[in-house]
């Protein structure tokens, strides 16, 4: 398995499939447990991430590893990756196209992490995973299961940084994850 990864990453890290190999300095792949039961998913890697070389790095990542801890979920233990690999220049939503080209990496961490339960991180990620008729506003918080995987979409960490209703609402559905996590439904109800 550590041999699939280790391709993975060589892959990635020379990658220019899109456009947006010429603009970035390195891609970032993802970051943490490679047998996680959760996968967090975002747009694409900020500046921060791209010097870090993780996924979520600065305030947003604070305050999901935050959010995480305070719920009993260690957050090594969870696995966190990008629709796009790829900074984008001014920090700009990804082309389709370039979300196309890069889309076969997650499918591949998809593959080899095989996580029970998907949280979509703002609405791109969440319209690239979920389909394109899905709602953000009327439909985050809402699990749903595919392929035996249960998955959700709530706010992007850096949209609940500036706090208010955003992050309280990031907060209960992560409060809901931790509830399937712990052999519970979303709303704490035992399945
Ligand atoms: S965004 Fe994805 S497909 Fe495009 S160059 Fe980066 S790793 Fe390759």
């Amino acid at each position: 398995m550590n041999g699939r990864w280790d391709s993975l990453h060589a892959e990635c890290d020379s990658c220019s499939r899109c456009p947006l190999s010429r603009s970035r300095a390195a891609p970032v792949l993802g970051c943490g447990s490679r047998d996680a039961r959760m996968m967090m998913v975002g747009g694409h890697p900020s500046v921060a991430d791209e010097r870090r070389g993780r996924p979520f790095a600065g305030p947003p990542g604070r305050l999901l590893d935050l959010a995480l801890t305070s719920l009993g979920i260690a957050p090594g233990s969870v696995y966190m990756a990008n629709v796009i690999k790829c900074r984008t220049p001014s920090d700009r939503d990804p082309f389709a196209e370039e979300a196309d080209s890069c889309l076969p990496y997650l499918r591949a961490q998809f593959t080899l992490v095989r996580p029970e339960i998907i949280v979509c991180l703002g609405e791109f990620a969440s319209k690239r995973l979920m389909g394109p008729d899905f709602s953000f506003h009327a439909d985050r918080g809402v699990w749903s299961e595919r392929k035996g995987v249960r998955m959700a979409a709530t706010f992007h960490p850096a949209d609940a940084v500036r706090g208010g209703s955003v992050k309280e609402a990031l907060w209960l559905d992560l409060k809901g994850a931790k509830a399937l996590l712990s052999g519970q439904g979303p709303g704490g109800q035992a399945k």
